[in-house]
């Protein structure tokens, strides 16, 4: 199956570059170089993948994140964002938008072919299978987390993440297990970014009283349990 793998950069030399990168590594690809495109190609378009630019003309990358992430068609949709910008801050409000990873310019175009790899990798890895801890379901066929029928709006990430944890309950993982196993080995992904997700799996399960379902172990990592 070849994957359509959106790019949403205004730079034209950029864009071409990751264009023929991917393409040459048998993506398919559409380019657009505003959010007003991305959203209409998006509207008329199944996209497997969206790399988008930080800086865009008439708004932040960030803005388009959070649109696909409010959005039910798009919501899943696996978001690697492209910045210019290597601050820890600027980073972490691209994870918190939505966006499942990023890529700090200037990158190489293999680096970032094994990044979307890696991250079609862990959104495709579900088992066909239903997972259950007491009003917690994780169905892994659709990929749906439901608690007491009620489905909670969960990123790519944080219901990759819930799903390699809730198939291995009381297990400790550390940062870097969960990373090799839930982003797949040999990503350039930094620790603190597990943090990222586990505290907005958290915030998804608070509502319902679930997110201490997802315990820290001081000095060890994560792990999934259902006891004190
Ligand atoms: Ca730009």
């Amino acid at each position: 199956m070849q994957h359509h793998v959106l790019i949403v950069e205004d730079e034209p030399d950029i864009a071409e570059m990751i264009k023929m990168s991917l393409e040459n590594n048998g993506f398919h690809t559409s380019h657009v170089d505003s959010i007003a495109a991305a959203r209409v190609l998006l509207g008329s378009e199944k996209v497997d993948l969206a790399l988008v630019d930080w800086m865009l003309p008439g708004g932040s990358g960030i803005e388009l994140v959070r649109f696909l992430r409010k959005n039910e068609v798009t919501k899943l949709l696996p978001v690697i964002m492209l910045t210019a910008k290597a601050e820890e801050n600027d980073v972490t409000a691209g994870l918190d938008a939505g966006a499942d990873d990023y890529i700090t310019k200037p990158f190489s175009p293999r680096e970032l072919n094994s990044r979307i790899k890696a991250l079609l990798r862990r959104s495709h890895a579900a088992l066909d299978e239903t997972l259950q801890t007491g009003r917690l379901l994780c169905n892994t066929s659709n990929h749906r987390v439901s608690v007491d029928g009620k489905t909670l709006a969960l990123g790519a990430t944080e219901f990759n993440l819930l799903q390699f944890l809730m198939s291995r309950p009381e297990r400790v993982f550390s940062r870097a297990q969960l990373l090799d196993h839930v982003w797949g080995p040999g990503t350039f992904i930094e620790e603190r970014t597990v943090d990222v997700h586990i505290l907005r799996l958290r915030k998804a399960l608070k509502p319902y009283q679930l997110d201490s379902l997802i315990q820290t172990v001081r000095g060890a990592g994560y792990r999934f349990s259902d006891q004190d």
